[in-house]
């Protein structure tokens, strides 16, 4: 996580390090070329779940049919966004009464819950959401919810509720952001994803821009 005056990257460092879901495919980089063995340039590859880290999921991950990453609109990962503390606890589902105003002042929504505090050590019991929630949010006009957690679903869950839910509405996901050092308020969010053919999901570089005027003198 660093800081700037302009902006936050809340998006965690991608390494080996970085945990995924139990099962899944963790990253690693192997590297073909190296200028420290006599080659004349650094060249390298990856391996990876594609829900590493900061990453946006796509339709097709949880309905069948459903569209794929590269077909999204990106108009969804980019606006306005407000960051929400949900006073939750570990595994449990935030709902309304999580929030201090549950009402949205921005159509992008991202939730800071502090239960999944490292990511380079993975621990299960980390917050998600309710459907009661996503549907509150959908209603009045939200398109996208983030969160500092790997899912918006419990680890164990099997039903997945709450994609379920982001489904009815078509809604877009980011998990696995790093709300650490933001403080709640409104920014302007650029979150885009990989057009990846076929894809369920996208690592994403995400940040949150204080003052999204600023990108007019850049
Ligand atoms: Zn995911």
């Amino acid at each position: 996580m660093s800081v700037t005056k302009d902006y936050f990257d809340i998006t965690p460092l991608v390494s080996r390090r970085l945990g995924v879901f139990p099962g899944d495919v963790a990253f690693s980089r192997s590297v073909s070329l190296d200028p420290a063995k006599g080659d004349n340039i650094l060249l390298s590859s990856v391996t990876t779940t594609l829900h590493l880290g900061a990453h946006a999921d796509a339709p097709n991950h949880y309905h069948h049919g459903a569209s794929a990453i590269a077909e999204r609109d990106l108009a969804l990962y980019m606006g306005r966004a407000q960051v929400l503390q949900a006073s939750v606890g570990r595994g449990e589902r935030i709902g309304l009464r999580h929030l201090r105003d549950p009402e949205p002042k921005a159509p992008r929504v991202l939730f800071r819950t502090g239960t999944f505090p490292d990511p380079e050590s993975w621990n299960s019991d980390f917050a998600s959401l309710t459907p009661e929630l996503i549907t509150h949010l959908a209603v009045r006009g939200v398109k996208l919810i983030g969160i500092d957690t790997p899912s918006i679903d419990p680890e164990d869950s099997r039903h997945l509720e709450a994609h379920a839910a982001i489904a009815t509405y078509d809604m877009a996901i980011l998990e696995g952001l790093d709300l650490t050092q933001v403080p709640e308020g409104l920014y302007t969010l650029i979150a885009l994803p990989l057009r990846l053919e076929e894809a369920d999901a996208s690592p994403v570089r995400a940040i949150l821009l204080r003052d999204a005027t600023l990108l007019s003198k850049l």
